[in-house]
């Protein structure tokens, strides 16, 4: 088995913040420094992540500067094409703007009750509608601290990363999360979060083979910023960033900045 040189995804959720005015102010501020950026490294792709109402605002910006592997991602979906499910967009309203959609954060999973089976449906809805889902999985403090992280781990790769298409393995992302870094400005230890991600990519590979799991790209998340992108990117089982605070600031460019340096 040849081992497969992964893109590098640096990918920015924005949250709840910026409205399409200001999402498409911020955009035109930071958007032709990434297309430059990502312009420079074919192993580096970067995803902005807004509100699904600035979707727009964001892809009308990053049409007026178009750069290869800069790309529009949303941060949730609902796995019905379409039909009464008032509040919700569908795979298909995302496709329009986006390749890649974020599921199962956390604070989705919290505020917002989805399980893991939901998680799942989502996954396999975005996957047939041509759309990269990247899928977040990661445990809470009190797991973390009563040494639970990897049960936690294997049931929600179970659960949640489960009935992939074969064809579509290529476009799966995972985010490993641990939640109590989330936000906290307290990021995971490099080894910590390496050991947890190493863990996902064995537990992908019994469930879909050895291919799989090497072309698998798993990103960290928690708590990244320019000051420690490097040392994560260092570690060989890290194919990237998932950033929360870190996106809606300027330090977003240097985080792709660092990450290509490191290449
Ligand atoms: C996130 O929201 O996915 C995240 C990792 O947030 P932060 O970078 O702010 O910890």
């Amino acid at each position: 088995m040849t081992i497969p040189t992964r893109t590098a995804i640096i990918a920015g959720n924005w949250k709840m913040h910026y409205g399409p005015k200001a999402a498409a102010t911020f955009a035109r501020e930071i958007v032709p420094a990434l297309g430059r950026l990502v312009s420079q490294h074919e192993r580096i792709m970067s995803i902005l992540c807004p509100p699904s109402i600035s979707l727009t605002a964001v892809r009308q910006v990053l049409d007026e500067h178009p750069a290869p592997r800069l790309e529009l991602g949303a941060q949730n979906l609902y796995f019905e094409e379409k039909g009464a499910f008032t509040g919700e967009i569908s795979p298909t309203m995302v496709r329009e703007l986006c390749s890649t959609v974020i599921l199962g954060h956390s604070e989705r999973r919290t505020y917002f009750a989805e399980s893991d089976a939901l998680v799942n449906k989502k996954a396999l809805a975005a996957l047939h509608h041509g759309l990269r889902p990247i899928v977040c999985i990661g445990e809470h403090l009190e797991q973390y601290e009563t040494g639970q992280t990897e049960q936690v781990i294997r049931s929600q790769v179970a659960h949640s990363l489960s009935h992939f298409p074969a064809h579509h393995l290529q476009q799966v992302v995972i985010a490993y999360e641990p939640i109590w870094a989330i936000g906290t400005g307290k990021a995971a230890t490099v080894e910590g979060a390496g050991q947890v991600i190493a863990l996902i990519r064995h537990l992908f590979g019994e469930m879909y083979g050895a291919d799989a799991s090497a072309s698998l790209r798993i990103l960290y998340g928690g708590s990244v910023t320019s000051d420690n992108i490097a040392e994560f990117m260092a570690h060989p089982d890290i194919d990237g960033a998932l950033v929360g605070g870190a996106s809606i600031k300027h330090d977003f460019v240097e985080i792709v900045r660092k990450t290509i340096e490191g290449m």
